[in-house]
């Protein structure tokens, strides 16, 4: 029995075989084939189309969006919003901000980016239907310019989604994996692919192909096998992305020979606790509490916990065994968040995480609180007596995180009211920094840093082109994720021309069959309803007559459903 990496090589061989086989020139599917419906898949489609691209958009899912359905914001440059508000940005600021945080950021990427996010990513987005509502600043920017939509990024990629639904230049297969690459010639020309839902293989032909498959956070064996050196490996590690972030992009990528570069440049939060309603008790929620003061094995602080991700990176990986436990107390409690899935609220939170001593030891005394959650008594206890002294006189004198003088902040309060709270966090995996190398065109390089005809990358498969360096930042992958798949659209469309003629599609998206919860390629489905049902709403919250229970029948069914994506996102 082969394993499954060795069946994938296999099918790597055998679709490589198929496409060299071909002795007179076969009909395309399309000119430009982009895997992946995420944001970066999305934008580079939508320009593919835009250059006069017939073009096959692909994915895993039951549906476009990515992992931006569950992101925040942009980080964007000088834009028309920011100067609306007196905010005086430039490129040099913002290259500067980065390169210092980043360590080692590719220069090239990260200046263009900065020079043309606001034309090229804000701009461009706001013509998409795209509204831009608020600016937050962050701990790592000299100036605000975090943009974020009214909620979350899904806010963003519905648009780009309803935009490729009127876009009949752009066809597209969801529940359709892509398993391998065709090479014909010295030249990716298309995409052996397997339909989750059915098992069925088909090959689909083009002149170009896009990967914009993400990363790789979802697999945690290949996230433990690029660990970066020097830093202590966790013992428990939780998936802190999507379900689809399986790494294929890599292997595909591999395969036609690319140069992927720093895969050790992973963005790991910290603050992760179980999700309790996690069947296979793997994935992880983001924990914040802007009352808490974190501790180690030892009941010691540590370092500033408003302190950026570098900063906090580098004192929390250090440890062994890396992770720690946030102190709050009654006051605290009430400032206790989680993000990371549909059903969080106020009441489940204090249910099923602040009272479920699986998660997180609660008492009505330190000492008992050490107890319970296995920290040194002595430790712990001068750590809050330290804490609440230095409330006191205005001053953190360990890890100045306030300082005499400073604005009042309502989130530093002593810690003296019980019950007291001992929440353990742990490492969660989030997003890719390394990849598959790209020239300035998103085309993907070999060893040699010669361009592999056929073939480009975008977003954050290819780290988004190195433009954070070692740090991810806020904001840094999405609107990255756009540009880079606009230019590797554009650079597609132009390099693979239009066929003379097309061949008919055999397959199609709205062939419909009834649901099967549950089984393979219903993944969507199946959160969709569970969320649904765990929150109590009807049928008709969603479902109506242009949108029928039955299977999408068309693409204006699919235009009404995305309608309901921000009940859940
Ligand atoms: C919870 C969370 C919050 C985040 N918040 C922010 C934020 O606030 N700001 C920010 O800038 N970034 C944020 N990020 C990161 C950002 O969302 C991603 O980096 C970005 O959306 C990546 O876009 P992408 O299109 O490159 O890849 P993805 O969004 O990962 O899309 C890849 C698509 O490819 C499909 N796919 C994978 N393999 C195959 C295959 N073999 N065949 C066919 N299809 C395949 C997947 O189903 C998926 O739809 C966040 C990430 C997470 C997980």
């Amino acid at each position: 029995m082969l394993s499954p990496y060795a069946q994938h090589l296999a099918l790597m061989l055998l679709a490589g075989l198929l496409g060299s086989c071909t002795s007179s020139p076969v009909a395309r599917d399309a000119d430009v084939i982009v895997v992946g419906t995420g944001i970066a898949g999305l934008s580079a489609a939508l320009e593919a189309s835009a250059a006069g691209a017939k073009v096959l958009l692909l994915d895993a899912n039951s549906m476009g969006g990515g992992h931006a359905v569950k992101a925040g914001g942009f980080a964007l440059v000088d834009t028309e919003l920011q100067r609306s508000k007196g905010i005086s940005d430039s490129p040099s600021l913002a290259f500067g901000d980065w390169a210092l945080r980043g360590k080692d950021p590719d220069g090239f990427w990260a200046y263009r980016y900065a020079e043309n996010s606001a034309t090229e990513v804000y701009d461009w987005l706001v013509e998409q239907g795209v509204v831009f509502h608020m600016i937050l600043p962050t701990n790592e920017d000299s100036v605000p310019r975090f943009h974020f939509t009214r909620g979350t990024a899904v806010n963003a990629v519905v648009p780009l989604l309803r935009r490729m639904l009127y876009d009949t230049n752009i066809d597209f297969r969801w529940n359709t994996r892509a398993i391998a690459l065709l090479k014909s010639g010295g030249r990716i020309n298309g995409v052996l692919t397997r339909n989750e839902r059915t098992g069925k293989e088909q090959l689909f032909r083009s002149g170009a192909v896009i990967l914009a498959t993400g990363g790789l956070q979802n697999n945690l064996e290949q996230v433990r096998a690029n660990w970066a050196d020097g830093l202590a490996e966790p013992t428990r590690l939780l998936r802190g992305a999507g379900e689809f972030a399986t790494g294929d992009g890599y292997r595909l990528a591999e395969w036609a020979g690319a140069d992927i570069r720093n895969m050790d440049r992973q963005v790991i939060f910290y603050n992760g606790i179980p999700n309790p309603r996690d069947t296979r008790d793997q994935s992880g929620l983001l924990a914040q509490n802007p009352m808490a003061i974190w501790v180690n094995a030892s009941g010691r602080r540590f370092v500033d916990e408003s302190a950026n991700i570098r900063v906090v990176t580098d004192a929390v990986s250090g440890t062994e065994n890396p992770g720690y436990w946030m102190i709050f107390d009654a006051d605290g409690a009430r400032r206790f968040g989680l993000r990371g899935a549909p059903w969080i609220s106020r009441d489940t939170i204090d249910a099923e995480v602040l009272n479920n001593p699986q998660l997180v030891s609660k008492a009505d005394s330190v000492s008992e609180l050490a107890r319970r959650a296995g920290l040194p008594e002595h430790g712990l206890r001068t750590t809050i007596e330290t804490w609440n002294r230095m409330v006191s006189v205005g001053e953190d004198y360990m890890f100045q995180r306030f300082k005499k003088g400073s604005p009042p902040d309502r989130s530093i309060r002593p810690i003296v009211n019980p019950p007291f709270y001992a929440a353990r966090t742990y490492p969660m995996t989030r997003k890719n920094m390394g990849g598959p190398a790209i020239n300035p065109n998103g085309q993907v390089l070999n060893s040699d840093r010669i361009a592999i005809p056929g073939l480009f990358a975008a977003g954050e498969l290819t780290g988004v082109a190195g433009i954070n360096g070692s740090y991810g930042g806020a904001g840094t992958f999405l609107g990255p994720s756009v540009f880079t798949g606009r230019i590797a659209g554009a650079a597609a469309a132009a390099e693979a021309g239009r066929a003379e003629n097309y061949r008919q599609a055999d397959d199609n998206n709205f062939a419909g069959s009834s649901p099967r919860p549950g089984a393979p390629g219903y993944w969507h489905f199946d959160v969709v309803h569970q969320t649904v049902t765990e929150r109590g709403y009807g049928c008709t919250q969603c479902h109506s007559d242009t949108n029928p229970m039955e299977p999408a029948a068309s693409r204006a069914v699919l235009l009404a459903r995305l309608d309901s994506c921000v009940l859940c996102h």
